[in-house]
């Protein structure tokens, strides 16, 4: 029996043997309250810096995803340049070795990244789910979900000038998760910047998708320019 239940249950006998037949009001209130406060402490104690929000990372259990992974992959990178990117969630390559973007999606990025003046570890690179899909799948929307406190805290801990979504899945995920997630078609929104919090979004291909579709690395360069253009 957990630690929590046993106190509560104290706490219950102690009010039955003052005479009690029901708890006295608010009790149940105080009790939520006190419960609220102390996991707002927790959880601003975890996530204070980006290693303490990837010590917690890497010991997250919160979604099936947790079963499917060998390693948790966290992001990686500074904010010189003041540029995140936003990938969807680690494959294959990066499960084995636990760093984003190393197979040959993530030489894709790291030539664009290139391409654009920076070196890769002058950029933040990370991925919206943290932990590897079954079967390289795209993840849930109730993955996304629960991973999304992450991604959230990640994105205030860098404050990045501009944000590059790599995909639908991030896309989907800045925006509020809208609708459902199948509807959402990165070919319709590459280019059109929008906000997350007064940061700006600009949605592009996903380097995965390009290694399939080559052509379509010269829409991604266009984006590429717009995100040069705002963070001068
Ligand atoms: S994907 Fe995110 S929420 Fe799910 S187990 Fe991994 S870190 Fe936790």
């Amino acid at each position: 029996m957990g630690r929590e239940i046993e106190n509560l249950l104290d706490i219950l006998n102690f009010y039955k043997a003052l005479g009690f037949k029901e708890l006295p009001s608010g009790f149940i209130n105080s009790i939520l309250k006190d419960r609220e406060s102390c996991d707002m402490t927790h959880q601003e104690a975890i996530f204070e810096s980006i290693d303490s929000l990837n010590d917690r990372i890497k010991k997250c259990f919160n979604c099936p995803l947790s079963k499917s992974r060998t390693n948790p992959v966290c992001g990686e990178g500074d904010n010189s340049v003041g540029l995140m990117f936003i990938g969807e969630a680690p494959g294959v390559e990066e499960d084995k070795i636990g760093r984003p973007f190393v197979g040959e999606a993530g030489k894709l990025l790291t030539n664009l990244i290139e391409k654009m003046g920076f070196k890769r570890e002058n950029v933040y690179i990370t991925n919206t789910v943290k932990c590897h899909p079954p079967g390289n799948r795209e993840p849930t929307k109730e993955e996304i979900s629960m991973c999304f406190d992450y991604l959230k805290k990640e994105i205030e801990l860098i404050a990045p000038k501009v944000i590059m979504t790599l995909g639908k899945v991030a896309t989907y995920a800045l925006k509020n998760m809208e609708g459902k997630i199948n509807d959402l078609s990165i070919s319709k929104i590459r280019g059109k910047v929008f906000f997350y919090k007064n940061i700006p979004v600009i949605p592009t291909f996903h380097p995965a998708y390009l290694l399939r579709n080559r052509k379509d690395k010269w829409l991604t360069w266009e984006d590429a320019q717009e995100a040069m253009r705002r963070l001068k």
